[in-house]
């Protein structure tokens, strides 16, 4: 599902040497359709594909929208999530879900495990622990992977947005107390396929799961080092480090309130799965290198 979005195409690409792959989108093919609103549609595909593992990569993921769009968030973040869960546990079925660091309320300073509790700030979060609860609830097999600030080379994020504004304003202001981890789809889908492999031959490595890029920084940590690769790369920007200067979230409200603490502590993924988290900056370096090298 959501073959599309940012992790999907990647896991188009990561997943293809598993087994066959069959994969899906809101629009509908020869009968079947992969649209998180369509209920029954939903439910009847896959008891039509009768799937060995199903992987979820599609999500209402507009965070200030769905603070209007309550109900649709609801439905495509929490409800197509049970109906996925209870077709899974009826075929024995293993469902790869993802989540957000957005299920936390972003206090504190260390970074989030598995085990604390979660109190999502905004609508988004709360649909997506909505989401995560409807499949442990289920009983079906699953792996749930929580992640945070994802970007990739293509589609639209904070990566190739600020690229451009820094190529198109004289001066940047972003946010600085926001701390978390850039993480790469292309890193999700790898680390998902392993999971995958492994998962499928040993259940007790089924559950829920941190995947986050390793180190950390904030908004503007990561806008600097775009624009230190951009200017490495000779690509001319008007907005130079110098000129991107750090804001306090209080200095950009938005519909949705964000957390402040998004740091995911990985050490359950990394240890059950023998694991390995890269440093934040390889992959988007990567990714810039992709998208404009
Ligand atoms: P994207 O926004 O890149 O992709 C989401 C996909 O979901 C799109 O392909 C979209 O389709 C699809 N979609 C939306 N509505 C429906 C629907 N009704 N039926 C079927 N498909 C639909 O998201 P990411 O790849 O970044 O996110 C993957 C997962 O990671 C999600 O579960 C998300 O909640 C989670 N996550 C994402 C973060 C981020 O920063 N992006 C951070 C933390 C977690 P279309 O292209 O047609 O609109």
């Amino acid at each position: 599902m959501g073959k599309n979005g940012q992790v999907g195409w990647e896991l188009q690409r990561a997943l293809a040497p598993l087994g066959e792959l069959i994969t899906l989108d809101r629009y509908g093919h020869n009968g079947l359709t992969g649209d998180l609103s369509d209920i029954n549609g939903l439910r009847s595909s896959v008891r039509e594909l009768r799937p060995d593992v199903i992987a979820n990569a599609a999500a209402y993921t507009a965070v200030d929208r769905a603070e209007e769009e309550r109900d649709l968030a609801t439905l495509i973040n929490a409800e197509a999530p049970a109906v996925l869960a209870e077709e899974a546990r009826a075929l024995d079925a293993l469902l790869v879900h993802y989540s957000t660091d957005y299920v936390f309320d972003g206090s504190g300073d260390t970074p989030w495990q598995e085990t604390d509790s979660s109190r999502p700030l905004n609508h988004y979060g709360a649909t997506k622990l909505a989401g995560e609860r409807q499949l442990q609830a289920s009983g079906c097999r699953h792996l749930i992977f929580r992640t945070s600030w994802v970007y990739a080379a293509r589609g639209s994020n904070f990566l190739a947005t600020m690229a451009r504004l820094m190529r198109e304003r004289d001066a940047l202001q972003v946010i600085d107390d926001q701390v978390g981890a850039p993480t790469g789809a292309e890193l999700i889908a790898d680390v998902t396929a392993h999971a995958i492999d492994q998962a499928k031959a040993d259940a007790s490595k089924e559950g829920l799961y941190h995947l986050a890029a390793g180190g950390e920084t904030s908004w503007h940590g990561y806008a600097t080092v775009i624009a230190e690769w951009q200017q490495g790369r000779g690509i001319a920007i008007q907005a130079t480090p110098e000129r991107i200067g750090p804001i306090p979230t209080t200095k950009w409200p938005t519909p949705a309130q964000r957390p402040l603490n998004s740091r995911l502590a990985t050490n359950k993924l990394e240890r059950v799965f023998g694991l390995a988290m890269p440093p934040w900056q390889n992959g988007v370096e990567r990714a810039l290198a992709e998208r404009f090298g």
